[in-house]
């Protein structure tokens, strides 16, 4: 089959491959009819080191089950799923307590370890836990919002629950990719009052403000910290969404919540060190966060897809085949494109 192989970074080709097989007997293999670019294959894109074998990308799909392992019981050949970008067995201590990704037996696609989903097809591991089947036709209207349960709508929606947004209260969103866009509709949906997005780029600002964004900051640093301050009675915001990872997003995001506020991190951390340690402490602000367990939020977001209260997938604003995979990493890398949805 044809896969997406990293190779190093801005090294990413389209390559014949082995084709997946089921090997364990809990694996189901999956023919992908839609997958994604995350804007976190955008860190490995820019800093991964070269390597020989390269590594197949992605971990956001859509597709049909083509077969199944012996002990996979809720799931049959022709079912159309979703994918976490995770897996997990849906039964261990931690997927009980809805953490999916510290899963025992879980881990992640896309990395080495597991081929990702930027292919024709992919091999999933623990699909009864990890797959949700989808009751709709393969070729349904609702498909892209059905395709960001795989990462951003779930991520953003753990921004906003570890930032504990809730009926009333002011929200910051730090970052206007995908997941930041996300976030607004999470923290919309769970009834935040007033909700301010720190961005720059004119198309993700406008939708943005479809998606419930009340107020926007473009400037960056002290003069941000300083506009969200003016927006919110000099106080800061109840809760920050921090949906970029660097260094600067993260001391941003501590320095606008207001004292006894929550920070809730899902942009991946770039650094070893965590920012602002002195400013969270007086200020009483809780940081948490970490890999969304995606898994964990499907059967809560589902029916507001199903049902239209929410359209997360108007952040897809380009449709390509496998082959021009290689070009949607560059065009959102140089932010052309908000987020790229792959018809392999
Ligand atoms: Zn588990």
């Amino acid at each position: 089959m044809r896969a997406t192989v990293m190779y190093g970074a801005g090294d990413v080709c389209i390559e014949n491959v082995t084709d997946p097989a089921v090997i364990e007997p809990t694996d189901a293999v999956v023919r992908v009819t839609r997958a994604c670019i995350c804007g976190s294959d955008l860190w490995p894109y820019k800093t991964l080191e070269h390597s020989e074998t390269g590594r197949v990308m992605g971990h956001e799909a859509i597709g049909i089950v083509e077969a199944v392992g012996a002990d996979v019981r809720t799931l049959k050949s022709g079912d159309l799923v979703v994918m976490p970008f995770a897996f997990s067995d849906g039964t261990c201590m931690f997927c009980h307590e809805g953490l999916h990704t510290a899963c025992i037996h879980g881990g992640f696609f896309g990395t080495g370890e597991v081929a990702g989903a930027q292919a024709e097809a992919v091999r999933v591991p623990q699909a009864d836990g990890t797959l949700v089947v989808l009751p709709v036709g393969e070729d349904d209207a609702l498909l892209p919002s059905l395709l960001t349960l795989s990462d951003v709508m779930g991520t953003g929606h753990h921004a906003a629950v570890a930032a504990e947004v809730g009926s009333g209260k002011t929200v910051a969103v730090v970052g206007d990719g995908a997941v930041g866009l996300c976030g607004v509709l999470a923290a919309k949906r769970l009834g935040a009052e007033q909700i301010i997005l720190l961005g720059r780029h004119a198309d993700r600002i406008a939708l943005a403000r479809e998606f419930g964004a009340t107020d926007v900051v473009s400037e960056r640093g002290d003069e941000a910290v300083e506009r969200v301050r003016e927006l919110t009675d000099g106080y800061g915001v109840h809760s920050v969404l921090e949906c970029v990872g660097l260094e600067q997003s993260e001391l941003t995001a501590i320095e606008i919540a207001r004292p006894g506020g929550a920070v809730g991190r899902v942009g991946v951390p770039q650094d070893e060190a965590m920012p602002a340690s002195q400013p969270a402490f007086y200020n009483n602000i809780s940081v948490s966060g970490g890999p969304a367990p995606v898994r964990a939020y499907i059967e809560a977001l589902l029916p507001d897809i199903l049902e239209g209260r929410i359209e997360p997938g108007r952040v897809f604003d380009r449709v390509i085949g496998l082959d021009e995979v290689p070009d949607g990493y560059r065009a959102m890398n140089e932010r052309e494109a908000i987020k790229v949805m792959v018809k392999p």
